[in-house]
């Protein structure tokens, strides 16, 4: 497998309990490096537009509510197979499913409130690290 890029979130619920040091870290250890950083506070209207892909699921506005609520970290993880280590990493939608030593295992509150988000595919991937980055912010 080659060295890709994925798109990485630490969610509201992660960054209020001051866990983004501990999230980032169980990145590094798998072997991800963090090649674009921003702590930004998203309105609900992007919250919306980033998660459009949900937005016929019954959870969707109570997600955008939540996305909007507190600072994110918005990432970009680099290395050999980084979408699917990155979506190891951060284990099952719900904690309660998660393997333990996932990041969801040990820091989500609940299926929505589960600390981190991370891309499915290299074209959601691609897509998702535009809509937060420029080229500029991009040079790894
Ligand atoms: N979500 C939720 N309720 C559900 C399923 C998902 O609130 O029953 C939220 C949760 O925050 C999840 C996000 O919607 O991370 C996106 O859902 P997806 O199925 O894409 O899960 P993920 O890719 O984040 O594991
Ligand atoms: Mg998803």
């Amino acid at each position: 497998m080659a060295v890709q890029r994925t798109f990485s979130i630490i969610k509201p619920d992660a960054t209020k309990r001051n866990l983004t040091g501990q999230i980032v870290a169980k990145f590094e250890e798998a072997g991800l490096r963090v090649v674009a950083s921003k702590r930004i506070h998203l309105t609900k209207a992007q919250a919306g537009q980033f998660y459009a892909v949900h937005a016929e699921r019954p959870f969707y506005d109570e997600l955008c509510e939540f996305m909007a609520s507190a600072p994110i970290v918005a990432q970009v993880l680099e290395g050999e197979d980084a979408i699917a280590k990155n979506r190891e990493v951060m284990g099952a939608t719900n904690p309660a499913d998660a393997a333990p030593g996932t990041i969801r295992a040990e820091f989500a509150e609940s299926v929505g409130e589960n600390s981190v988000h991370g891309s499915d595919a290299p074209e959601t991937a691609a897509e998702e690290i535009a809509f937060f980055f420029s080229g500029l912010e991009l040079v790894g």
